[in-house]
C-alpha cells in the first residue's frame, strides 16, 4: 500500500524517497510513505506564512466549531484509529483507544479554550505618566508554528500542537515521527472533514535531520513546539535562532513509598505505570524510593502485579504490554540490564526478551550510578532502591537533571506537602503514577525535562503575542 503523507499548500503529494512504515510486533509492511525534501518544507511553511493573516482574521466561534467537530469525528473513527496506532507504535490496543479518547478529549478542551482568548485593561493612570491614557491588552497569533512529534503517542501530542495553534489562529507544519506516519495522515483527513481550511494545516514526513532541521530552522516559523527526546530538544535550540520554542522531553521519572502507604494499590498502580506501552513513556515509572520498612513486601507486590500483565501481540484486546519500537530500542534496555545485573541488581522479574517484545522487569539493589537509574530507560523496566527516611527518599528522587512529573504515596499530610515543597519537578502526583496526566492541566517538565508547558490554556498562552494597545485621550 503506497500512501501520498505530504499534505502543502491544500494538496496531498507524495513525496520523496519511501519510508517503509511496519507492523511492530509482527514486521509486516503497513504501507510506504514518501518523505518530505527540504525544498517541501519550505513550501509548505510558505504556503502556511501567506494563510497566515487569513486564520488569523478568522472569527473565534469558527475555529472553535472546528476543534468540535474534530473531537467528534476523532470518536467516530476511534476503532479504526487505535488500530493504527497498536499497529505502527505497538501501543495495545486498549491503551490505543485510550489514546483516542484522549486526544477527543483535547480537541474539545481547545473548542472551549479558544472562546476564553481574551486581554486586560491596563491602569495606565496609576504612574502619573499615564495620565490621561487609556491601556489594554490582547492576545494576537503569531504566525507559523512548527511541530515536531515523538512515535510514543502519535495521536495525543499532536493533538496537544495542533489543536492549541488553531484556536490562538495560527497555521501549523507538522512533522511527526518517522515511525508513525500513518496516525499523523488519519488525523489531517479528519481536520479537513471538520472544515479546517486546507492550507491551515501542512503535513511534511521524513527523517529529523532532513526535514525535522529544515523545519525548525527556517525564519518564517514564529514558533516551534517539540516534544521528544533531550538530545534532539538540545539541537533544536541550537538551530532554531530567535523563536519561541516549548520543549517537551524526558524524564527519569521518581516514585517514593512511604512506610503507610496501601502497598497493594502501589504496586498495581506502579505496574501500570512502569510497564504500559513498554515504559516508552516520559513520565513512565522508572525510580522507586521504597522505605525500608515496606521495600521487601512492595517488591514482593510489584512482581506479582508485573507477572499478571499479558504481554504479547498489541492488536490483541486483553494484551496490556506490546512491543518495543525497534530492535534497537529492545537490545538498548537488555544491555541497561545486563549492565545493572554485572553490577549487583538483582532481576526479581523479566530480564529477557521475545522478538521485538521486552518483558516487564523489576530490578532491586540498585544504584544511583546504574544506567536504569542514572538516565531515561525508556523501556520497561523499573529499578527499587531502598531507603532509610523519607528526606532520603526525597533528596534521592531529586538527583537528576531531569523534572517532568514524580509521585509520591503516602495518607500522611505532613509528608505530602513536605514533597511538593522539595521536589523540584514540573508536576507532582500524589497516590497515582508519575504519569498521571488530564490534558487541560499544565504539564511540561523543569531543569533539562524541557521549555515551557501544554494544557490548552497553557499552550494557548503561548502560542500567541501579547498586544498592548494605549490610547492617547485628546
Ligand atoms: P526523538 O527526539 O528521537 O524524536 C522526536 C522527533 O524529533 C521525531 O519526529 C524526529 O524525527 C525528530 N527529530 C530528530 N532529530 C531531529 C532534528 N535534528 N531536528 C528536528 N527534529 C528532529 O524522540 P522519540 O524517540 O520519538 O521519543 C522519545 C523521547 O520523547 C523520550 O525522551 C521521551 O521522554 C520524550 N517524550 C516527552 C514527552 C513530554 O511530554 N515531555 C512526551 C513523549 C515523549
Amino acid at each position: 500500500m503506497n500512501k501520498s503523507g505530504l499534505f502543502i499548500a491544500g494538496t496531498w503529494q507524495e513525496g520523496g524517497e519511501a519510508l517503509e512504515v511496519r507492523n511492530k510486533f509482527s514486521d509486516a509492511l503497513l504501507a510506504q510513505v514518501g518523505m518530505a525534501t527540504k525544498e517541501d518544507v519550505a513550501r509548505a511553511v510558505g504556503d502556511a506564512a501567506a494563510f497566515a493573516p487569513v486564520l488569523a482574521d478568522t472569527p473565534l466561534h469558527r475555529r472553535s466549531g472546528w476543534l468540535r467537530k474534530t473531537s467528534e469525528l476523532l470518536l467516530t473513527h476511534k476503532e479504526d484509529l487505535a488500530r493504527t496506532i497498536a499497529g505502527e507504535a505497538g501501543k495495545a490496543l486498549k491503551y490505543s483507544l485510550l489514546e483516542v479518547d484522549r486526544a477527543a478529549s483535547t480537541f474539545d478542551l481547545a473548542a472551549d479554550e479558544a472562546r476564553r482568548i481574551h486581554g486586560e485593561t491596563v491602569p495606565l493612570d496609576a504612574v502619573a505618566s499615564g495620565e490621561g491614557y487609556f491601556g489594554f491588552w490582547v492576545r494576537r497569533p503569531l504566525g507559523v508554528v512548527a511541530a515536531i512529534t515523538p512515535f510514543n503517542f502519535p495521536l495525543n501530542l499532536v493533538a496537544h500542537k495542533i489543536a492549541p495553534a488553531l484556536a490562538a489562529g495560527n497555521p501549523i507544519v507538522l512533522k511527526p515521527a518517522e515511525q508513525t506516519p500513518l496516525t499523523a495522515i488519519k488525523l489531517f483527513e479528519i481536520l479537513l472533514e471538520a472544515g479546517v481550511p486546507d492550507r491551515a494545516i501542512q503535513l511534511v514526513q521524513g527523517l529529523g535531520e532532513v526535514a525535522g532541521e529544515a523545519l525548525v530552522s527556517d525564519p518564517r516559523v514564529a514558533k516551534i513546539s517539540f516534544t521528544g527526546s533531550r538530545a534532539v530538544g538540545d539541537r533544536i535550540t541550537r538551530a532554531a535562532g530567535i523563536k519561541k520554542v516549548t520543549l517537551e522531553l524526558g524524564n527519569a521519572s521518581p516514585v517514593i513509598i512511604a512506610p503507610d502507604a496501601d502497598l497493594d494499590y502501589v504496586a498495581k498502580r506502579c505496574a501500570v505505570g512502569a510497564f504500559y506501552n513498554s515504559g516508552q513513556v516520559c513520565v513512565s515509572v522508572q525510580r522507586i524510593y521504597a522505605d525500608r520498612k515496606v521495600s521487601e513486601e512492595f517488591n514482593a507486590r510489584f512482581v506479582d502485579a508485573a507477572e499478571a500483565l499479558k504481554v504479547g501481540d498489541p492488536l490483541k484486546p486483553d494484551t496490556d504490554v506490546g512491543p518495543m519500537i525497534e530492535p534497537s530500542a529492545c537490545a538498548r534496555v537488555g544491555a541497561w540490564v545486563d549492565e545493572a545485573r554485572n553490577a549487583g541488581a538483582r532481576v526479581l522479574t523479566g530480564g529477557k526478551r521475545e522478538g521485538n517484545v521486552y518483558y516487564p522487569t523489576v530490578l532491586a539493589g540498585v544504584k544511583p550510578e546504574m544506567k536504569v537509574m542514572a538516565q531515561e530507560v525508556f523501556g520497561p523496566v523499573a529499578g527499587v532502591q531502598t531507603c532509610d527516611s523519607f528526606a532520603e527518599a526525597l533528596a534521592a528522587a531529586n538527583a537528576t537533571d531531569y523534572g517532568l512529573q514524580a509521585a509520591v504515596f503516602t495518607q500522611d499530610i505532613d509528608r505530602v506537602l513536605r514533597a511538593v515543597k522539595s521536589l523540584d519537578f514540573g508536576g507532582v502526583i500524589v497516590n497515582d503514577f508519575p504519569g498521571f496526566r488530564a490534558d487541560h492541566m499544565p504539564y511540561g517538565g523543569n531543569k533539562q525535562s524541557g521549555l515551557g508547558r501544554e494544557g490548552l490554556r497553557f499552550a494557548i498562552e503561548d502560542m500567541t503575542n501579547i498586544q498592548m494597545v494605549v490610547i492617547k485621550q485628546r
